[in-house]
């Protein structure tokens, strides 16, 4: 625990600030979403790998995404693309309603389902992402949206499973040279704001 404190008060240094985001991530195993012999590294605040070639985001990230997202509010409905290990799905359940989590590579998304099993968290969706589609369109809309994966540019069918007055944070843009972005849906239309520059790994289809 004393190593998970320090992680957590590291993320308020990098300026980290929503306390119910803060206390979720301290409430979080993390160890557990990793492989037996990284697991020692589970409370440093980076990426890691979690097989397949996809990796378990960096801690930083993980909290800065769903502070961004939430904005201080509970949202009813949440969409996350890119289950991958189910960390960042763990956080979302304890913060918003309900969590609909999509994943492309079927036995991430059964290890993943097994943990949130294990950790008794009941409000988490899981499905296997096919085909060309993105996301969850006939579960949405959703209050908010969180994609972990980046397309090199933004889906149209991701702005359509976003409610009015919904927030959807998703990185985007060439390898080397992402952004991660925010997208607002407001009455009149979208707001696109450029928050800092990232990394992930690439989200995969798409026509
Ligand atoms: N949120 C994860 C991060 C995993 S990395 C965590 O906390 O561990 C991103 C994941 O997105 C990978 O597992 C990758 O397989 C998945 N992915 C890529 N393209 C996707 C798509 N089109 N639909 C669903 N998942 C996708």
């Amino acid at each position: 625990m004393r190593t998970r404190a320090r992680l957590i008060s590291s993320l308020r240094d990098m300026g980290i600030t929503d306390e119910k985001v803060l206390a979720a991530m301290m409430d979080t195993p993390r160890h557990l979403f990793v492989d037996e012999g990284i697991a020692s590294h589970a409370y440093d605040n980076g990426s890691l790998p979690i097989g397949y070639g996809q990796t378990i985001s960096q801690p930083y990230i993980v909290a800065l995404m769903t502070q961004i997202m939430l904005d201080g509010r509970k949202p009813a409905k949440v969409l996350e693309i890119g289950t991958g290990s189910g960390y960042q799905t763990t956080i979302l359940s304890k913060l918003a309603g309900t969590v609909y989590s999509v994943e492309r590579i079927e036995p991430l998304l059964k290890q993943a389902k097994r943990l949130h099993y294990k950790l008794r968290l009941r409000n988490i969706f899981h499905k296997l992402a096919k085909g060309n589609t993105f996301g969850w369109p006939d579960t949405g809309p959703f209050d908010g949206i969180l994609v972990t994966a980046a397309p090199q540019t933004i889906p149209e069918e991701l702005y359509s499973q976003l409610a009015p007055g919904g927030r959807m944070v998703i990185p985007s843009g060439e390898d080397n040279a992402q952004e991660l972005y925010l997208i607002e849906r407001t009455n009149s239309g979208f707001t696109k704001t450029s928050l800092e520059a990232v990394r992930f790994v690439p989200l995969i289809g798409g026509s």
